[in-house]
């Protein structure tokens, strides 16, 4: 099993002070004192160190600049264990995610395991085609870091359903991993990939058994769908990035083009094969955007049975906002603060979805904000401040 998590924590107060930590350990980062396995590039975010904190998944900034400034050091502790540091204080138990065994094998044909998918803690993950149609020109997508890795050598381009299906079986059988999650650059094709990505998680889900996320643009044609649920896919990513029409338009001018609008028609379509709640969208924060407008956009996605999977900037180094920083922790306090009680109040939570980055949820602070409220009732958190 990768790293050492625990059963979790049973209190309210607890969880709500993880919840803060996790929030101020995205905006400001973590010094490391001891070997970490890292997420370094691929599609959305990335530069990740993976932890577990509390026996809660978590994704942190590790190698940025800003993180220099951080007051966070993880630290081997004298018992063997380790620790979340700040100011001479331990604030939490933590467990560096180890080596993943199957990082050793390779394919009959040499490539090595590591180069098809990595284990983000207890999810595998693959970007199966790590080219995409509007990296290198004007419609790139500024916090996108999928061809970094690829220029790097550290993955290949394509990746065969047959292969990730080796893959997934070695990091279930070695390393424990739980769900796989799949995503895809965008092609040219008027199904934007939809259809190559479904039928490697098809293959992967038959040969593993584990529940298979896969992400997406939305297709020409809403039949796509169709297809990808006939494969057996268990939840599908579809992601706007921002309700911010304006933030949208300057960041990812394809998806503005594609609108909000056709966003929800295709997640109404998604639901109505999938279900509620194994429909998301990654909703990134501190971009520029309205906050209100991300709020009113999230209980919109949510009504209509989608998960908005919030998540702070996480900007990667040779991306187009690879100079950014991540937004303010009271910033990100207040959008999450403000989502976490209207997904708790719709029954929409992360417990309940099957497969992806919505039941990882390492890289954003909304699900223990959710365990917080589920275990007591916070009176922090409801009721539902205007931010
Ligand atoms: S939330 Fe998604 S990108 Fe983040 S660690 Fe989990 S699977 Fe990977």
């Amino acid at each position: 099993m990768v790293g050492t998590p625990t059963t979790g924590i049973d209190d309210a107060a607890d969880q709500e002070r993880l919840a803060s930590l996790i929030i101020d350990l995205q905006s400001r980062g973590l010094k490391v004192e001891t070997a970490l396995e890292k997420r370094p590039g691929g599609a959305g975010p990335s530069d990740a160190g993976m932890i577990w904190v509390e026996g809660t998944a978590v994704t942190v900034p590790v190698d940025a600049d800003f993180v220099t400034g951080t007051p966070y050091t993880l630290r081997a502790d004298d018992d063997g264990g380790f620790g979340i540091y700040a100011d001479g204080r331990r604030l939490a138990d933590a467990a560096p995610a180890d080596r993943p065994r199957y990082y050793d094998l390779t394919t009959d044909d040499g490539i090595p395991y590591w180069q098809l998918a990595l284990l983000h803690l207890d999810s595998l993950a693959s970007t199966v085609l790590q080219t995409c149609a509007y990296w290198g020109n004007e419609d790139q997508c500024h916090f996108c870091g999928i061809g970094l890795s690829l220029d790097s050598g550290h993955t290949v381009a394509v990746k065969r359903p047959n292969h990730l299906a080796e893959v997934a079986v070695a990091a279930k059988e070695l390393d424990g991993a739980v769900d796989v999650t799949l995503t895809t650059g965008s092609t040219y094709g008027a199904d934007k990939g939809a259809l190559y990505i479904s039928k490697c998680g098809q293959a992967v889900k038959e040969a593993s058994g584990l529940p298979v996320e896969v992400q997406f643009e939305p297709p020409d044609d809403l039949a796509v769908i169709d297809q990808v649920a006939d494969r057996g896919i268990d939840s599908v990513g579809i992601h706007i990035e921002t309700f911010d029409p304006k933030v949208l338009a300057r960041i990812a001018p394809p998806k503005y083009r594609t609108g909000i609008d056709r966003y929800f028609e295709t997640w109404e379509y998604a639901v109505e094969r999938f279900g509620e709640g194994q429909v998301s969208t990654y909703v990134i924060l501190g971009m520029g955007e309205d906050p209100d407008l991300i709020i009113e956009g999230c209980q919109r996605a949510a009504d209509i049975g989608v998960y908005p999977f919030v998540v702070p900037l996480r900007p990667v180094p040779g991306s187009l906002l690879g100079d950014a920083s991540p937004p303010p922790a009271d910033y990100v306090d207040r959008v999450a603060r403000s989502v976490a009680p209207y997904l708790v109040a719709r029954g929409l939570t992360a417990d309940k979805v099957s497969a992806g980055c919505a039941r990882c949820q390492a890289c954003s602070p909304v699900g223990a904000l959710e365990q917080a409220l589920k275990l007591g009732e916070s009176r922090r958190l409801i009721p539902v401040r205007p931010v």
